[in-house]
């Protein structure tokens, strides 16, 4: 067991599934809380639901977090601990806190059709409940297995204090008895949940405000055995920029990330800090998003996601990359004073192969204004020094020959040797595209 004081956090994903940017946050938030804190940050494959998880999708969902920069300290599988789940399912039984239920799925539909008719809400009405031995005896005599509900205490008001949206309170009376259990004796998502965070020592459950409900059951589920339950931050979930993007929300992971150019850095700074009152910022060091991390300033609106949120933050967090942190992404050859000449001009740190290509190969150049003056440029470019600053001597040189100056004199010159209308500053690209090339693009632009 942990000590109490030590932060256990742990992103419990489904493996029906790969990441979406949802989960990502859900991920981030547990993971930055545990850094905050010292804690420790575990992943738990909730893989109870054996006809959808796949342990490919387990795969992915490790190689994701790994991509993102989210290790855990451990990993364990729901799948292996059914061991743990029957103890906990004898001990609720014993204490008379679940029960036997027969209804089909078809007579539970029904049920709550006729509810709804009389405009109620769709609560069970625990009629299994008020079954005898003989009517269980008889229908188990007639080959009906039964699923299992829990009992919810309707005695006592559920509450806790959460970390987002304050003092909560909920009326079990208002609440179906959960099924925690399938007829063929597979388990249901509630009360493993509850039995692993007992065991695992979580202290602190962040997740969606999808799961308020299931807190609340859960909340007495972690009493009936016997446990304190931890605290529990629910965020408000994420929409996109209209109604119809959530599906998109749904779909959108780190395939669409890396293939857009973004980088694990962007991803937490913005997952980070949206839907809260602290201003999103490209923040690559995730010490600094722990430290700020506040769940006092979430709100409680559903967050707006925008990729081009999301893209503009990327930006800013590569113009800070240090080119260690992308060597073996660059171009073979690019070296440390390429990557510092370009970065500040780039989206994505892909882009930098563009630039590399204007440094060191081949460019379709554009020739604008007068061609003498291109000329010009070019008989210039072979006579300057190269040694030390050749971007401030040819200008200069130019200028005194050709009376030229400012725009007129500076973007014919960036368009013929770099092909582009701007970009890095030229006194840092010139000296690495040398003169051979300089002067090579600049005679092309003058004759083209
Ligand atoms: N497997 C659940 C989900 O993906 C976990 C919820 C929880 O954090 O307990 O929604």
């Amino acid at each position: 067991m942990s000590a109490p004081e030590q932060v256990v956090t742990r992103f419990a994903p489904s493996p029906t599934g790969t990441l979406h940017v949802g989960n990502i946050r859900t991920a981030l938030l547990n993971w930055l809380f545990a850094l905050r804190h010292g804690g420790r940050f575990m992943l738990r494959m909730d893989d109870t639901d054996a006809e959808r998880s796949t342990g490919a999708f387990a795969d992915s969902i490790v190689a994701d977090l790994d991509w993102l920069g989210m290790r855990p300290e451990a990993m364990v599988r729901q799948s292996d601990r059914d061991a743990l789940y029957e103890a906990a399912f004898e001990r609720l039984r014993a204490a008379g806190r679940v029960y036997p239920a027969y209804e089909t799925a078809q007579e539970l539909d029904l049920k709550r059709k006729v509810l709804a008719s009389r405009r109620l809400p769709p609560i069970y009405d625990r009629a299994a409940l008020a079954l005898t031995d003989e009517d269980r005896a008889r229908l188990e005599a007639d080959g009906v297995r039964p699923h299992w509900r829990f009992r919810l205490d309707h005695d006592a008001q559920i509450m806790w204090d959460d970390l987002v949206r304050g003092p909560q309170s909920l009326d079990p009376a208002l609440l179906s008895d959960p099924v925690i259990r399938r007829a063929d004796g597979s388990w249901l998502y509630m009360m493993p949940s509850a039995v692993d965070d007992i065991d695992m020592g979580v202290t602190h459950v962040v997740r969606g405000e999808d799961h308020v409900t299931n807190t609340g059951m859960q909340v007495q589920i972690f009493s009936a055995l016997g446990a304190v339950p931890p605290a529990f931050a629910h965020v408000a979930l994420l929409t996109g920029d209209e109604g119809k993007l959530s599906k998109r929300l749904g779909s959108l992971g780190c395939d669409a990330f890396r293939e857009a150019g973004i980088e694990p850095a962007a991803v937490a700074a913005l997952l980070a800090r949206i839907g809260t009152s602290l201003p999103v910022e490209p923040i690559a060091d995730p010490a600094v998003l722990a430290e700020t991390l506040d769940f006092g300033r979430f709100g409680r609106a559903p967050a707006r996601f925008d990729f081009d949120e999301l893209a503009a933050v990327n930006a800013r967090i590569v113009h800070q990359l240090p080119f260690v942190a992308v060597a073996d992404r660059l171009p073979a050859g690019m070296d440390a004073a390429a990557w510092n000449a370009v970065c500040g001009n780039l989206t994505t740190v892909a882009d930098a192969g563009a630039w590399w290509t204007v440094i060191s190969g081949e460019i379709a150049v554009v020739a604008e204004g007068d061609r003498g003056f291109l000329a010009a440029a070019a008989e210039t470019a072979e006579g300057i020094d190269w040694g030390a600053d050749p971007w401030h001597a040819l200008t200069a040189a130019l200028k005194a020959a050709t009376g030229v100056k400012g725009r007129a004199l500076f973007h014919p010159l960036r368009l013929a040797l770099t092909g582009q209308d701007s970009g890095p500053d030229m006194a840092a690209l010139l000296p690495m595209i040398g003169r051979e090339r300089a002067v090579a693009r600049l005679q092309a632009a003058a004759d083209g």
